[in-house]
């Protein structure tokens, strides 16, 4: 795991959104445009009840002024809901006052949490592969980042014993998202209880990205980081409404975890944004107190669309990796080739256009990642298109 080299401020666009838009450039695709599986961007509109949830706040007009008060935390029903939902889901215990932060969604709180902890010249430690923003936010922040290779033997979990003392000892995060983009991986318990023992021993936060918790096939949910014993004393999770709720685009979450950690993130955020709009927040409450029985008719597509991709791949003569859970399922890259190669192969002989799995770091070499945020004709139709061009 040396250092990577470039690391003070960087102006890369993230990795697999600037290859989408290059797959997007209508001008290259005139009249054929290849079937989109290379977007995490659920494609389901956000369910009525919330929609209907945020129309009627919208008209309120209280809630038309910034919604900083009460002291950018939340409104303090939103706390209690997401605490709620906490408890309800996993057990876990958190106080909606001190405890829980609500957000403007996952992504521009972990960016700020990286803004609250870091200095110049710390280690962040950033699982290979992931999602390739934890990276860019330490090299915003001048950090040093050190990559934790996840081999798919070790069912995509990092190898705490592996990594070395003097590299512990300077790390100051621990980047890890489980269900796991873009691997489709889920932690276990035992490793999350190993996890807070090495953040504990070495003085590290770790940064859970919970985005996808909700959005699972195996009959037990997956895991909170937040149930280990001790977690709440070295460790941070982000919640998000946009895929466990179809709620992408009005950006809302919220993060709960170690109260001083939360604390921090509420003076980055005091200088920063103004809230979440009320509106927003009206329909996150509702969204944590769901009783349509939503997130599972949501699973039940999903899992239906993971099947119907996975069983035409293999039929195609692919090998797939079957996700436990999220949108994305991942392909092994022919012998022979590389991802990037394969990639393009896909969207030029097959006119489907995919991520290649380099784009989430150097271990993502030999997966090409596949999405299916795309209805049932459009992925037969990727199949149908796979198979006829014979790639392999
Ligand atoms: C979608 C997603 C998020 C959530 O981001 P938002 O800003 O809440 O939309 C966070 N992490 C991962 C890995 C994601 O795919």
């Amino acid at each position: 795991m040396p250092p990577e080299p470039a690391r003070c401020p960087v102006s890369t666009d993230h990795p697999a959104f600037s290859f989408i838009d290059r797959e997007r450039d209508p001008a290259e695709w005139a009249g054929h445009p290849p079937v989109p599986l290379d977007a995490d961007d659920c494609d389901l509109p956000t369910p009525p009840h919330i929609v209907e949830a945020m129309r009627r706040a919208a008209r309120e007009p209280a809630l038309h002024r910034h919604p900083r008060h009460p002291g950018h935390q939340g409104a303090s029903l939103l706390r209690e809901a997401a605490s709620g939902f906490l408890a309800r889901r996993f057990g876990v215990a958190a106080d909606p006052e001190t405890e829980v932060l609500v957000t403007p969604g996952g992504q521009e709180a972990m960016a700020h949490l990286a803004l609250a902890r870091l200095d110049w010249d710390d280690v962040v430690l950033v699982p290979d592969p992931a999602p390739p923003s934890y990276a860019a936010w330490a090299r915003f922040c001048g950090a040093e980042v050190v990559r934790v290779p996840l081999r798919e033997e070790n069912g995509f979990l990092p190898d705490l014993d592996s990594i070395p003392a003097d590299v512990a000892r300077r790390a100051k995060l621990f980047w890890i998202c489980y269900p796991h983009d873009p691997t489709g991986a889920v932690a276990t318990r035992a490793f999350y209880d190993e996890l807070v023992r090495f953040a504990l021993c070495h003085d590290i936060l770790v940064a859970s990205d919970a985005a996808y918790s909700e959005i699972y096939y195996d009959t037990e949910p997956p895991p909170s980081f937040l149930e280990s014993p001790g977690a709440m004393a070295c460790g941070i999770e982000f919640h998000s409404l946009s895929k466990a709720y179809t709620v992408p685009g009005p950006g809302v979450g919220f993060a709960a975890g170690d109260p001083r950690v939360v604390g921090a993130l509420r003076a980055v955020k005091t200088h920063t944004d103004p809230g979440t709009f009320g509106a927003i927040q009206h329909a996150a409450m509702t969204a944590f107190t769901d009783t349509t029985g939503y997130p599972d008719r949501l699973r039940a597509v999903f899992r239906a669309r993971v099947k119907l991709l996975c069983d035409g791949l293999e039929e195609a003569g692919l090998e797939v990796l079957r996700p436990r859970a999220t949108f994305h399922t991942l392909v092994r890259t022919p012998a022979g080739t590389t991802s990037e190669r394969f990639s393009e192969e896909l969207r030029h002989k097959a006119g489907v256009s995919s991520v290649p799995g380099t784009a989430f770091g150097p271990g993502g070499e030999g997966y090409v990642r596949l999405t299916v945020c795309a209805d049932t004709d459009r992925l037969t139709e990727a199949v149908r298109r796979i198979r006829a061009a014979r790639l392999v």
